[in-house]
């Protein structure tokens, strides 16, 4: 019998908790309250960011914890592979280890080493670590030290891999905290040496652990110089970590997806089962859907549980909607599953996460509200275009997340001869119809035009960010009563107080 997330969870927390001396701190809700520039809270270190830049006195100087981290939009934004990979998702709890100024790169490594091979006994053979090998661009060396530290325990020199900055150096900003990090990787195949393949996207040699070493600031003038403290700042993911240690092709067949693939073929029993496979040749839409579905429930359960609210945060209002189509078009059934899948989530986390029990009418409600919304407007929409449809060839748009404002927009641009929707138009739409970034996009592709997603995402996050910071400094009472304990309101935002309350890691 597979050892079980919960129990690959905890004895991480236990190896550095009771064996290691660290203090738990809980997550911190998804929402990111300590730091206006991400959209959710998308690493362990999120809720650390003012300790490493100095600005806050730490109450412990060596943690750890199991953090709940979104990456939709931003700089870390893997929405767009989520289904097509066995490994990227967009909500994951990332399972992590600090030092403030307390033990650097030889504990950590030794901690790292001891715990995967001795404690969850992944055989040597299975692993590959990479290292900053230097970087002329930056100005900075080789990180030799770290690689000695992994030669004296034991790793060959074949397995123990340089890499540049884009790979292993790690920032936080354009100024700020920075250093050189050192990554584990899983080879789940571990026949034969397969070190040219690391870092290249293969779902059967995956990333699983990142353990940076903040030890400089780079300052606005770009120049880096050494920090007065050391810090450790690590990331491990646990689906990946289940993968690896239950034996599995993906994250999906673990017992962290798998019971959300059964419920949706429970419901949707008319449909095929999930193959699970994973050669190109066995690819197709339905286990891609599969895929989504699963994944975004976990999503949207837990944004939703930690306050996120729709109507204010397009990016889950996306995913959202994302879901009703998804069992409305390839799943047969109506949004209504959603609600019902989100009871599994609730049931499958609820223990660690006590906030999806505590708030799962308020789940149940937003997702009503969200559907009955999405319902109205929906159908308006194919009205109009069905309308607008007589007499011309439409493609088709039932798997397009489509407003009435969204078909206005197409009827205006049908007869316009364009090549691509530039950043003026993409602005206008914004701007004047509220279209945002998939929107646009789904307005492209039905238009059959170009449009450069990045540079418009990069500019729009430029101006979000401005006023996001602004927002910040006004969260109401009704959402500090949501989040409930651990919340310290202060005069103008959000502070995390740590939970002095050890006992509170037994999940
Ligand atoms: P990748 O290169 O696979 O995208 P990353 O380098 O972006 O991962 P880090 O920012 O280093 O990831 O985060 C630390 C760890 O968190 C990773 O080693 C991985 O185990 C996990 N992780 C990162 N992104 C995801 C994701 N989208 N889904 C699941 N786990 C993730
Ligand atoms: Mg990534
Ligand atoms: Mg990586
Ligand atoms: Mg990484």
């Amino acid at each position: 019998k597979d050892i079980s997330a919960a129990a690959i969870r905890q004895t991480y927390l236990d190896y550095f908790i009771k064996e290691r001396e660290h203090a738990f701190i809980r997550s911190s809700p998804v929402i990111p309250f300590c730091d206006p520039t991400v959209p959710f809270v998308n690493a362990g270190m999120n809720q650390f960011k003012t300790i490493f830049l100095g600005s806050q006195v730490p109450h412990y100087t060596k943690v750890a914890n199991s953090q709940k981290c979104i990456r939709v939009g931003g700089k870390h934004n893997d929405i767009n592979i989520v289904g097509k990979d066995g490994y990227h998702h967009t909500f994951f709890e990332m399972l992590g280890n600090w030092s403030f100024g307390d033990y650097f790169k030889e504990k950590a490594c030794e901690m790292a080493w001891e715990l995967l091979t001795t404690v969850y006994k992944i055989p040597p053979s299975r692993l590959y670590i990479t290292y900053f090998g230097g970087d002329d661009h930056l100005g900075l060396p080789c990180d030799i030290e770290t690689r000695d530290i992994w030669k004296s325990l034991g790793v060959p020199n074949n397995r123990l891999l340089p890499f540049k900055a884009k790979d292993n150096f790690w920032e936080m900003g354009i100024t700020g905290p920075c250093g050189p990090c050192t990554e584990i990787h899983f080879d789940h195949m571990g026949v034969i040496n397969r070190h040219e393949f690391v870092n290249k996207n293969l779902h059967d040699l995956t990333e699983i652990w990142n353990l940076v070493f903040i030890q400089f600031n780079r300052l606005p003038d770009g120049s880096i110089v050494p920090l007065p403290r050391n810090h450790v700042d690590t990331g491990l993911g646990l689906e990946r970590l289940c993968c690896a240690l239950q034996g599995k092709l993906s994250t999906y067949n673990t017992d962290l997806f798998d019971y959300l693939i059964k419920a949706i073929h429970k419901n949707c029993s008319e449909i095929q089962k999930y193959s699970g496979k994973f050669g190109e040749q066995d690819w197709n839409e339905i286990d891609t859907s599969y895929r989504i579905l699963a994944d975004h429930i976990r999503m949207l359960t837990v944004c939703l549980a930690d306050g996120v609210i729709p109507e204010q945060n397009q990016k889950l209002k996306r995913v959202l909607r994302k879901c009703f189509i998804l069992c409305e078009t390839v799943f047969k059934k109506d949004g209504t599953l959603v609600k019902e899948l989100s009871n599994y989530v609730v049931e499958n986390l609820g223990g660690v996460y006590p906030e999806l029990e505590r708030n799962i009418s308020q789940i149940h409600n937003i997702i009503d509200y969200e559907l009955e919304v999405f319902n109205t407007i929906r159908t308006t929409a194919k009205k109009d275009w069905r309308k607008f449809s007589i007499g011309r060839n439409l493609p088709n748009i039932d798997s397009l997340d489509i407003t009435p404002s969204f078909v206005k927009a197409y009827k205006e641009l049908y007869d316009v001869k364009l090549n691509e929707i530039d950043g003026e138009l993409a602005y206008r739409l914004y701007d004047t119809h509220g279209f945002d970034l998939e929107a646009i996009e789904q307005l492209a592709q039905i238009l059959n035009v170009k449009f450069d997603a990045v540079t418009f995402e990069t500019k729009m996050e430029e101006v979000k960010l401005n006023s996001r910071a602004k927002r910040q400094l006004f969260i109401d009472d009704k959402i500090a009563n949501l989040l409930g304990e651990g919340f310290e309101k202060t005069d103008d935002s959000f502070k995390y107080s740590y939970s002095k309350n050890k006992d509170k890691y037994q999940f």
